[in-house]
């Protein structure tokens, strides 16, 4: 069993309003409503490949009610800390071509639900192989949250892959206790190491040699149409991918976790690890719908992708 963790998960909110006023008022008819979150896609990617996964976080009020109401739907196996606090919506006006997003913060959480999300964690990675964690922290969490709940998997020698970006990224890189897998995009690289990281195997290497990164067993940077660049143990990996029919490369980077985390899991090879997290990144960006891929695709992609170890 995987387990996908969201702190903040939002119903995410689509209005497509194709002459869209402002100050005036404007109607909409077919509006989508879905749960939304990074850790929430992984999960909804991890249960397509026939995995078992639950998924967890911390939500409240109706909206959170809503949320669980998706996830069981989908089958998802959920268990969230529920607080007294309504969770967020996050909504998407699709108008002229273009997307203007309104992203509510959500609630502020206090000591006490920090604690008591703790302790669920703890409680649930008995019974779980994998973490995965995905996503911003909500108001209220220390920076280093997250290094605490890598710290926890560690203690029990559960492998914790963590993506995420800014400061509670940096947290858990300068932890002496490190994350088994980071996913980074190259723009949440650079910011992190506060330089331009160029797409080219010179500039990658160097950034990647930082000491930061010692002691992580496995560093994806994924570069959406161009692949990956990988870093496992003191080896470089060039991922090359097809040129494919992009619809929607929203949630692409949840999927290559999904597909990392499950490969992972089963302890395949170097090489099948990485072909399987870049196709399930892929077949999310053939989809119109985020956090789902068309596993009929999937050997097909697969076969495409081409993983090769850099000589130094
Ligand atoms: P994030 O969503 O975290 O920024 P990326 O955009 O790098 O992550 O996407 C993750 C993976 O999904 C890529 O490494 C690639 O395998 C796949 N992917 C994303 N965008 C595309 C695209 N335009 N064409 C083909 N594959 C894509």
């Amino acid at each position: 069993m995987i387990l996908t963790v969201t702190m903040n998960p939002s119903v995410d909110i689509s209005y497509p309003i194709s002459d869209f006023k402002l100050d005036d008022v404007n109607r909409v008819e077919g509006v989508r409503k879905t749960a939304g979150g990074k850790g929430l896609n992984v999960a909804r990617v991890i249960k397509q490949m026939g995995e078992g996964v639950v998924t967890t976080g911390v939500l409240g009020g109706t909206i959170g009610d809503y949320i669980i109401q998706e996830l069981s739907k989908d089958r998802i196996e959920n268990d969230f800390l529920k607080i007294n606090q309504e969770s967020r919506n996050c909504i998407a006006i699709l108008h002229d071509s273009k997307q203007t997003e309104i992203l509510e913060s959500g609630p502020t959480l206090t000591a006490e639900d920090e604690a008591a999300f703790l302790t669920k964690y703890e409680s649930l990675l008995t019974n779980v192989s994998l973490v995965t964690i995905s996503g911003s922290l909500p108001k209220g969490l220390p920076s280093d949250f997250y290094r605490q709940m890598v710290e926890r998997g560690h203690e029990r020698g559960i492998p914790v892959v963590v993506d995420t970006s800014g400061e509670s990224l940096r947290q858990i890189l300068i932890s002496e206790v490190k994350p088994f897998a980071i996913k980074p995009n190259i723009t949440e690289l650079s910011q992190l190491l506060g330089i331009n990281v160029e797409p080219n195997i010179e500039s990658l290497r160097q950034a990647l040699t930082n000491e930061w990164f010692q002691g992580i067993e496995w560093i994806v940077v994924s570069m959406g149409g161009a692949g990956a660049f990988v870093k496992h143990g003191q080896n470089f990996y060039q991922v090359t991918i097809p040129k494919i029919n992009v619809i929607n490369p929203v949630g692409s980077g949840d999927a290559t976790v999904a597909g990392f985390a499950v490969a992972v899991k089963h302890e395949q090879s170097v090489k099948v690890v990485l072909k399987t997290a870049m196709t399930t990144g892929i077949l999310n960006a053939m989809e119109a719908v985020t956090g789902y891929i068309n596993t009929a695709n999937f050997e097909d992609i697969f076969n495409q992708v081409q993983v090769e170890k850099i000589d130094l």
